[in-house]
């Protein structure tokens, strides 16, 4: 089964009202999706996550052309065909996102091929649903008192849909951040919630809003530190008494080896559509089973990436193991998406917070062709 053509679509939608975190604001949303078709036209879907126009570039140029007329159904030799030509100049980066979503289109073509999911594919499943906890509470244009009362009522609604777990933003300034800490543990007492600063605080600081987080019974710190700063996050562990998460910026099994090493991270939280695809994620993951650490993905973008979240989710054996496991939690982004929304004719289904894996072959969602096309900023397409 030989790979006959590889197509890019960057798709992007404008947001009406934008949102914002620690470093920026979003006032569109992009994607980059990587459709393989094989020589029977069995086509696989998958996901980068991060700059599309230069994922294109990366993927029309580079690595398509070297993957046309190999054995679809290789997985792991397509990705160290793509490592080794790519290593001396891109260990990782851009390069190894536009190698992650093709990675992914090919674990959806495989399980396509073959009439099995993707978790199937990695193993099989432990569960058949994963529960969800909802990202947003996103910072938006208003005084810092109402945007507190904001938060806190998108976060009620959550709670009204089901969700027993969710997902804040902090990093904004330490008195907003302690401030908003306070108030949603008052408005939801009984809610899961973690927090998320995307590497904005300086070690004092982190560890500051780290004891704040351990008071109000928060279940993770995410990104509390730089990714560049490995070191400190051993030394912000040893003085704050809540789990330490972050990965998302890091990529493969070496990257990660480096940072879970440093003894300062509880939870690796890669993202399948960055970290070098499925390929890796998993070998991600028998490094940081090695290391008695869990891996929960991050999880940002459209159906395709979080179809490939839960089903890496649903075949994952929870370090140590015991009979009655707490479920790892599925990341479900609720901030305004029409690219994961309304192009999908199956997509994940989530009820009550609650994720179905889904059974379909391969990653089991599908695409609606030509709703997509209305999204559309530039196709590409290389062939055999
Ligand atoms: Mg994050």
């Amino acid at each position: 089964m030989k790979i006959k053509c590889i197509r890019t679509h960057h798709l992007r939608d404008h947001l009406e009202t934008p949102f914002g975190f620690s470093q920026w604001f979003y006032d569109t949303r992009n994607t980059l999706w990587v459709e393989i078709v094989a020589e029977d036209g069995t086509t696989g879907w998958g996901e980068c996550y991060g700059p599309s126009e230069v994922y294109q570039a990366a993927i029309t140029s580079f690595y398509a052309p070297r993957l046309m007329g190999q054995d679809a159904l290789a997985t792991d030799v397509l990705w160290h065909t793509m490592w080794r030509a790519s290593l001396d100049f891109a260990r990782g980066g851009i390069m190894m996102g536009a190698m992650s979503g093709i990675d992914m289109a090919l674990w959806d073509l495989r399980g396509k091929t073959l009439g099995v999911s993707v978790s199937d594919l990695m193993g099989g499943r432990y569960v058949d649903q994963v529960p969800c906890y909802a990202t947003g509470m996103y910072f938006k244009e208003m005084s810092e008192a109402d945007l507190i009362l904001s938060i806190v009522e998108e976060a009620t609604c959550y709670e009204q849909q089901g969700f027993q777990a969710l997902k804040i933003k902090v990093g904004k300034n330490l008195a907003f951040d302690i401030r908003q800490v306070e108030a949603m543990r008052k408005a939801l007492p009984n809610m899961t919630m973690m927090a998320d600063s995307n590497h904005a605080y300086d070690l004092p600081e982190a560890i500051q809003i780290g004891r704040v987080l351990s008071e109000h019974g928060f279940g993770w710190f995410e990104e509390p530190l730089s990714p560049e700063f490995e070191n400190q996050f051993r030394q912000l562990q040893d003085k704050v008494d809540i789990p330490i998460a972050t990965g998302e910026c890091e990529q493969t099994r070496y990257g990660f080896q480096r940072l879970l090493s440093t003894g300062g991270v509880q939870i690796a939280q890669p993202d399948l559509a960055y970290c070098g695809g499925i390929s890796e994620a998993l070998k991600i993951r028998s490094l940081a089973s090695s290391m008695g650490i869990n891996v929960v993905p991050h999880c940002w973008g459209t159906m395709l990436n979080l179809a490939a979240a839960t089903h890496f989710l649903a075949s994952g054996y929870r370090e140590p193991g015991r009979k009655e496991v707490a479920p790892s939690l599925l990341e479900y982004d609720r901030t305004p998406n029409a690219l994961r929304d309304e192009l999908f004719d199956v997509p994940v289904r989530v009820e009550n917070g609650v994720a179905q894996v889904p059974t379909g072959p391969g990653l089991g969602v599908t695409v609606k062709e030509d709703a997509m096309k209305s999204f559309e900023v530039r196709e590409t397409e290389v062939k055999a």
